[in-house]
């Protein structure tokens, strides 16, 4: 039996209090809020109806109430603060479908614990014809550089292949090495792999472009096992007010995954994938994403919209795979280069604009970017202006000047990625190759937003600084362009900071924009004959002090009409499994008492979806999991409902006051919560969370 919620109860009441009007008719009413609607020509709403999943009506009490009928049901807001539901434009989804389908690695700390977990999983699935795993973790291996042998010895029949935490390797074993087929090949910047210094064979790292040579001879996983993982990542993004997202890289069994969620009806967010053109771990070749997108329209269902190509420009400053206009700052004479020949772009371009596909392309050094907008500017000259959309991806290093110049291509639009503020990850990562200086005047928003030039934000979830989505807290840093978490650290190039209107447009109507065609018409405000998109907030964000924007949680998130997010209802269906003390020595160690005070610290600010400067997780890339290490973490989260917004993968964090670690587990759909001293034993059991049982009635 479904739980009743207050929400619902409130519906029962108004919708005998309201007689019928022989106006509009309508589904649904919403009444008594302080709706935000990005709606220029009417910012601001208290009441909107809903009709087959659009906005028939937007504005007072009184002019919606007139839409009302014996069958509305009319729903009071109680003057809560309402928006349209937020677009995510650059995440990685229904990629992560894919990991959570396979093995994940509990304990990636050592060779022999990750052995062992591999050698289970292998024993247990006997069934599979190969086995794909997540993740090592870089510094657990000499030179980050593992051995065939080792996985030969456990797993001599079958192909393995384990990516590391950045996903730029992979751990593999000598039947996979077989199918990679590297036997006279040549290496070179995008094709790299470790060789054994005695025999010049390949050691069993293989980097970068030469896992696609893998994935394309293995066989994808199958989308029925990939659909029930996408339902439960999704929820996580409903958790978090998105309702649409653009997924950057996707391949057909991870859109059929999508596909089969929409016909069952429980696919709960839009989904407009962006096909792997040429991806580092695409499995498709060149030809097969052609044909591909050729055949975009076999895999449209309502939900899904899979009208895009995600190419690559480039790597990362950080890892020197990014073209710069100046030297490297830490290697003199070297700039870079991008992924592949110009003439390639233009010539791929072309071919999927005169598809009618959308060009998603990931550019993150300056110079990649420059030979990004050539090609566009060279693409439209030979296709001409023809509407189909242009997304510049990240934008991370893109000059004013270039801003500019993109804004006078037609139909572009670019996304900011959100690293937007300084953190300890980041700010090691980049720094360092790109100087002061240059990093100083990354991400400027505020530019694009007085040009005019439409954007958008994209997290690139789940390879981002907060392992769960909380675009409040990103769009807190983009008005502060300061550490949410951690206020104390400088900011970051503050002259590009937003205003929070413009930051709220960055996650709505710019990024309806960004998915271009019909969608700014569709999506992104709300408005009279939009899709019903709407997220109901637990305060005011115009209302309160720009610090505790992150703190914002989504009370419920509608899609088409649709409730598919209640936070009441979601937490009532938690329980708390224990919380207790189980290891005695911790008193000789440390007060019980302060470290239940850390634990119980560290847990309310999860609860607010932080863990400040004192943190560090295992998921950024690059971001080491020593204790010297301090990266950030974490979205929006509360002790019951967390679960709801729950990492995509395992997490740990540490105190660096204490030196206490504290490491967030999933197993068995059971969220575990451990602290470990400064040795590494476990001291503390924090919490365990499950979803309650079903039980028959
Ligand atoms: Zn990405």
């Amino acid at each position: 039996m479904k739980t009743m919620s207050p929400f619902a109860l409130t519906l029962l009441v108004f919708t005998a209090l309201f007689p019928a009007f022989a106006h509009g008719q309508s589904d649904t009413i919403y009444l008594n809020g302080k709706i935000y609607t990005v709606n220029e020509a009417q910012p601001w709403a208290e009441a909107v109806a809903i009709k087959d999943g659009k906005f028939v009506a937007v504005g007072s009490n009184a002019d919606v109430k007139k839409h009302n009928t014996d069958t509305t049901k009319v729903i009071d807001l109680g003057g809560k603060f309402v928006m349209p539901g937020m677009i995510d434009v650059h995440t990685h989804v229904l990629a992560t479908s894919v990991d959570k389908a396979n093995l994940f690695i509990e304990d990636p700390n050592s060779k022999e614990a990750m052995l062992e977990q591999i050698k289970t999983f292998a024993e247990a699935n006997p069934e599979l014809p190969y086995i794909r795993g997540l993740q090592w973790n870089l510094g657990v291996f000499e030179n980050n550089s593992p051995r065939k042998e080792w996985l030969d010895a456990i797993v001599p029949d079958r192909p393995v292949y384990i990516y590391s935490q950045t996903g730029h390797e992979a751990w593999v074993n000598s039947k996979a090495l077989e199918l990679a087929k590297l036997e006279g090949r040549k290496q070179d910047n995008l094709y790299i792999w470790d060789v054994d210094e005695k025999t010049g064979e390949p050691s069993g790292t293989i980097k970068e472009y030469t896992m696609s040579l893998l994935e394309q001879a293995l066989e994808p996983t199958v989308p029925g096992k990939l659909a029930p993982e996408l339902a439960k990542l999704v929820e996580t993004f409903s958790a978090a007010g998105f309702t649409s997202f653009k997924e950057a890289g996707a391949e057909v069994w991870t859109v059929t995954a999508a596909n089969i969620l929409d016909r069952k009806g429980e696919l709960n967010a839009r989904v407009f994938p962006a096909w792997f053109h040429l991806g580092h771990i695409g499995a498709m070749t060149r030809e097969e994403s052609k044909a591909v997108a050729a055949d975009w329209k076999k895999y449209k269902t309502p939900m899904v919209y899979p009208r895009y190509i995600k190419m690559y420009a480039d790597g990362s400053p950080s890892s020197h795979s990014s073209l710069l206009f100046e030297d490297y700052a830490d290697r003199q004479g070297f700039k870079g280069s991008i992924s592949f020949p110009y003439d390639l772009y233009v010539e791929d371009f072309c071919y999927f604009n005169k598809l009618g596909l959308g060009m998603l392309v990931h550019a993150f050094g300056d110079g990649s970017g420059g030979k990004m907008i050539e090609a566009f500017e060279e693409m439209r000259r030979l296709n001409g202006d023809n509407g189909i959309p242009l997304h510049y991806s990240h934008s991370v290093m893109t000059s004013k000047k270039q801003l500019e110049r993109l804004s006078k291509i037609s139909d572009i639009s670019v996304d900011f990625l959100t690293l937007q503020y300084q953190h300890p990850a980041v700010t090691a990562n980049f720094q360092p190759a790109i100087g002061e200086e240059r990093y100083q005047q990354w991400l400027n928003a505020k530019h694009a937003a007085e040009i005019g030039i439409p954007y958008g934000f994209g997290g690139d979830w789940p390879s981002a600084i907060l392992p769960v989505p909380n675009g409040f807290y990103e769009m807190q840093a983009f008005v502060t362009r300061k550490n949410p978490y951690d206020p104390g650290l400088p900011s970051l190039n503050v002259e590009q900071a937003l205003t929070l209107e413009q930051a709220v447009y960055g996650y709505t109507l710019g990024g309806a924009h960004n998915l271009g065609f019909d969608w700014p018409e569709k999506l992104g405000s709300i408005k009279e004959g939009k899709l019903a998109d709407l997220i109901v907030l637990d305060r005011d964000i115009f209302e309160i002090p720009i610090d505790e924007l992150h703190l914002t949680q989504v009370e419920h998130t509608v899609v088409n009409g649709r409730i598919v997010f209640d936070r009441d209802e979601k937490e009532a269906q938690l329980e708390i499994v224990d919380v207790e003390i189980t290891n005695k020595e911790l008193d000789n160690a440390v007060d019980a008492a302060d470290l239940n005070l850390l634990v119980e610290d560290e847990l309310d600010r999860v609860s607010r979806g932080c863990l400040g400067e004192s943190v560090s997780h295992d998921i950024h890339p690059g971001a080491p999991t020593t204790p010297e290490a301090i990266t950030l973490a974490f979205g929006t989260l509360s002790e019951k409902g967390y679960r709801y917004a729950r990492p995509a993968r395992e997490i740990y964090w540490e105190n660096t006051d204490s030196n206490y670690w504290i490491q967030w587990t999933i197993k068995d759909d059971v969220d575990i919560l451990f602290a470990y001293d400064p040795d590494g034993q476990k001291v503390v059991e924090v919490l365990r969370v499950r979803e309650k049982p079903a039980t028959n009635n």
